[in-house]
């Protein structure tokens, strides 16, 4: 019989795709022989199952379960609803990727209104029992019932107004026992039926609950943003219950083994006395630092720094561990590959390398490369930084620096953003309802919570900005308004926060590139070691190309030309080279331009210093240059000794249905092959000019004609440019190589790329439109309604951002192939998108291209990736 349950001493750490990474690593504790609770994993099969069978826990799953139940209760001597010596356990997700706050967690399962008392008798601590029964009932109904927890909350709050005290620790039995009744009384009002009262009922519903929250929406937005399949289903931890809140000789933490912020070496952590875990991940009570714990309890903290070791040794990773102490005994609830910002990241694996326990090839395949992004990203100008006064501060949980619009809710920061504006999110503290609102948002600021909180722990993934645990301010949600040392911010105003000190200024504070620096030159150069593809870019002005460069770059993989038709007066002789009606007005036109695209060229082989540079012809269709204002309209017509009407028709005519298969790419060349000899005689022009500056640079120019589907196309283009080159050439009277090749971005090239190789020295492909052409979607419309084809899991990402490698991927190395056999030599690349896609990175690698080509912010990110793919192809 398949078996979807085992217990923690059944599995072990190698077993994450089953069990779940908090299934597989209790499992993997407990073989160590650490203090871990009992309990079992229901596997992620369970779940997929769960799903097949129309979200229902079938009769052998459930079986499995109450044997594995009635195991436990053997081993740890207690039952489920036992008057004489009742167990509780807690029922917590766990999916093979860690997703943080993702998903829901249910403790104290198994009280009632019997048990309730027995545990208040057993423990001589009725507080705590019926703290522990309040909050089950809270957490059920949120999780379970989906009852919003905050109503609950109301209720705590009343309370202690009743009271005049300030926190939940201040409650005594009796208000507890109140609540508990309130409580109940709310569910049975707000749902019909009354608080289940069968443990085993309560159990069951709790699985379910944890399989339903594997489609949450939080979730998919988790898994979307991480490239998590929705396939993989999570899995169900059962466990007994210890508690934290028994009093003052208990308590409950959280500790990494290295600073998660900065990769400092020693144990980070926090924990609060007479609490449970939620307490502490909440941030509705603030933390102490683990160092206290030495002197609260130096046993448990002794045994606790011990396990630390071992832990970091056997996993050879910094591991961010939960612990809890029930009446001064310790017992570790989860460990797992602790999340850190970018910084820490290089910092850990270059440290565990020195430290022997790694090797390179493990320290380069530990860092997530999209994860190098935030050590890209703006700080503060250290000017304006210096004469601005800070305002409050809080704790510094996610590094970076930001400016923006003060907003407090997620939705608006949506809104916002959407419409173009920068925000910064103010909130009392953050839950998983606020992931898209963080998403968007430059900056997080929050009033609770410590480096633990949730705002703290997503932020840090996500490499945003923030600074928790802000307890100075005081938030007016009805008036949308926060205050601060006695000044008001209303919603809109300009704050600045800075991540890497917790400092909160009041105003905008302008905001500069990142330096890299340190670990990141080491590690990169591992990476650079390793790596076979080589890593180019997508740039378009000298600028973006030295930002490149310094970011490791080996060359231009494309120069979008049109790019710089737009910039000052450019667009006025571009407008007029599209309108003209002859050759004669045509070539005046360009000989405009010349100028000017000789010069960016110019420069742009200054700044590459003899590093290839591939110069792609010119693209869009040539309607995207037109004037659609009657102003710009008349300009233009004025300049051109035409009427304004004359020019209107022109505009009419050059209309398309379709324009992105219209007139453009290599047709354009075709008809007016004027506008191929002009970008001719600009790149070798160039190319001679630098190369007689720099001889040492020995610049051999890569043209590259786009959108190319057919040879003779490819031919005709090619012999214009090959004539207008060697005109330009023996006009100089020097010698100087060149390479003519294309772009493979429609389907047809792929199919004929051994007939293209012929003409084509090498090949780009452009998977944007190569993408567009393969699935036959808009590059600019698909985006209205993909979001559908998600939603009904017909596809799970965005093609535009990671290459479809089954279909569009098929053509892809179908085309390699096909040039490789026509020209074995044939260079080969990639400038589309995705180039700077770690996954996708990996696919051009496995095809054996030469080279990936990205924006220069990637372009780190494809260095890594590119060793990453490297070194996995090398392990299979
Ligand atoms: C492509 O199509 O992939 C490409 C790089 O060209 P563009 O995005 O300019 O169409
Ligand atoms: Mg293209």
């Amino acid at each position: 019989m398949e078996k979807f349950v085992y217990k923690f001493a059944e599995g072990n750490g190698s077993m994450r795709e089953l069990l779940g990474g908090k299934g597989a690593n209790l499992a993997e504790m407990t073989r160590l022989g650490m203090p871990v609770p009992n309990g079992f994993t229901v596997t992620t099969e369970a779940c997929t199952r769960y799903y097949e069978d129309g979200e229902r826990i079938n009769e052998t799953i459930e079986g499995q379960i109450f044997d594995y139940l009635n195991d436990l209760e053997e081993t740890v001597g207690k039952k489920l609803g036992s008057l004489d010596n009742p167990l509780l356990v807690s029922v917590r997700s766990g999916a093979r990727a860690s997703m943080p706050g993702m998903m829901d967690t249910i403790l104290n399962l198994g009280m009632n209104d019997e048990v309730v008392e027995v545990i208040a008798k057993k423990t001589n601590n009725p507080r705590f029992a019926y703290d522990s029964y309040r909050r089950f009932i809270q957490m059920f109904a949120d999780v379970v019932m989906e009852l919003n927890k905050s109503r609950f909350e109301q209720f705590i709050d009343r309370r202690k107004e009743a009271k005049g005290v300030k926190l939940d620790t201040e409650l005594d039995v009796d208000d507890l026992k109140g609540l508990v009744e309130d409580f109940k009384t709310f569910y049975q009002h707000e749902l019909n039926q009354p608080f289940p009262q069968d443990p085993k009922e309560q159990l069951i519903a709790a699985v379910k609950a944890v399989f339903r929250s594997w489609e949450n929406p939080r979730a998919i937005f988790y898994r979307k943003m991480n490239d998590i399949p929705s396939s993989w289903g999570t899995a169900v931890n059962v466990q007994m219950m210890v508690f934290g809140n028994m009093g003052e000789t208990s308590g409950t933490g959280v500790a990494f083994t290295r600073n998660p912020a900065t990769g400092e070496k020693a144990l980070f952590g926090e924990f609060l006395m007479n609490a449970q875990g939620e307490d502490v991940v909440a941030g509705v009570r603030t933390p102490q630092s683990i160092d206290h714990l030495k002197e609260v309890m130096p046993q448990c903290y002794d045994q606790f720094v011990s396990i630390c070791d071992k832990l970091e040794h056997h996993y050879h990773d910094m591991q961010d561990m939960e612990f809890t102490i029930e009446e001064g005994k310790l017992y570790m609830l989860q460990t797992r590959n602790g999340k850190r910002t970018a910084a820490a990241a290089l910092k850990i694996a270059c440290d565990l390398v020195d430290e022997g326990l790694i090797t390179t090839d493990q320290a380069l395949m530990m860092v997530d490369p999209k994860q190098l992004d935030a050590l890209l990203h703006p700080q503060f100008d250290a000017q304006e930084l210096k004469n601005a006064t800070v305002l409050t501060h809080g704790l510094a949980a996610s590094p970076g620096a930001a400016t923006g619009e003060v907003c407090f809710t997620a939705e608006e920061a949506i809104k916002r953003a959407n419409s173009g504006h920068k925000v910064i999110l103010v909130r009392l503290e953050t839950s998983p309802e606020d992931i898209e609102g963080m998403h968007v948002a430059q900056g997080i600021l929050t009033v609770r919570g410590g480096m633990t909180s949730h705002a703290a722990v997503v932020a840090r993934g996500m490499g945003t900005c923030c600074v928790s645990g802000c307890g100075d301010i005081t938030i007016n949600e009805e008036a949308l308004t926060f205050t601060v040392n006695g000044q008001t911010f209303n919603d809109g105003d300009y704050i600045s926060l800075d991540g890497s000190t917790g400092n909160v200024y009041g105003i905008a504070i302008k905001t500069v590139p990142a330096t890299i620096s340190g670990d990141f030159q080491r590690f990169m150069s591992w990476a650079d070691a390793r790596r076979t593809l080589q890593v180019r870019t997508n740039a378009d002005t000298p600028k973006d190309a030295a930002q490149a460069v310094q970011f490791g770059a080996q060359g231009i993989g494309l120069i979008r030309t049109e790019h710089m038709f737009f910039e000052g007066e450019r667009i006025k002789a571009v407008r007029e080279m599209i309108v003209s009606k002859s050759l004669a007005q045509r070539q005046k036109a360009l000989a405009k331009l010349l100028p000017m695209q000789q010069g960016d060229f110019e420069a742009i082989y200054e700044v590459m210093q003899g590093l290839p540079v591939t110069v792609r012809y010119l693209d869009p269709p040539l309607h995207e240059f037109l004037p659609t204002s009657s102003y710009d309209i008349d300009q233009l017509a004025k300049d051109m000794g035409i009427t304004s009407n004359e020019l209107r028709n022109v505009i009419t005519s050059l209309h398309e249905f379709n324009p992105m298969m219209g007139h453009r790419g290599c047709r354009l060349a075709v008809t007016y092959p004027e506008i191929a000899q002009m970008q001719t005689e600009a790149v070798i022009q160039a190319a001679i000019n630098v190369n007689k500056r720099h001889p040492e640079y020995h610049i051999v120019p890569e043209i590259m004609i786009p959108l190319v589907g057919e040879v003779n196309e490819l031919k005709f283009v090619k012999d214009v440019v090959v004539k207008k080159a060697e005109e330009v050439i023996a006009r100089n009277n020097v010698t100087l190589d060149y390479k003519i090749g294309t772009m493979i971005e429609i389907p047809r090239a792929a199919l004929l790329a051994d007939e293209i190789a012929q003409e084509a020295e090498f090949f780009s492909f452009g998977t944007n439109d190569l993408t567009q052409m393969t699935f036959g979607f808009s590059r600019d419309d698909a985006g209205n309604f993909l979001k559908d084809y998600y939603d009904r899991k017909i596809y799970e990402s965005d093609p535009f951002a990671h290459l479809d490698q089954k279909g569009v991927g098929k053509l892809v190395a179908m085309a390699a192939k096909l040039g490789r056999e026509t020209r074995p030599n044939i260079k080969l690349g990639i400038c589309g998108e995705h180039g700077g896609d770690p996954a996708s990175i990996e696919f051009c690698h496995k095809v054996g291209l030469n080279y990936v080509s990205c924006s220069p912010y990637r372009v780190p990110i494809a260095r890594l990736a590119a060793a990453q793919a490297a070194i996995k192809n090398e392990m299979k």
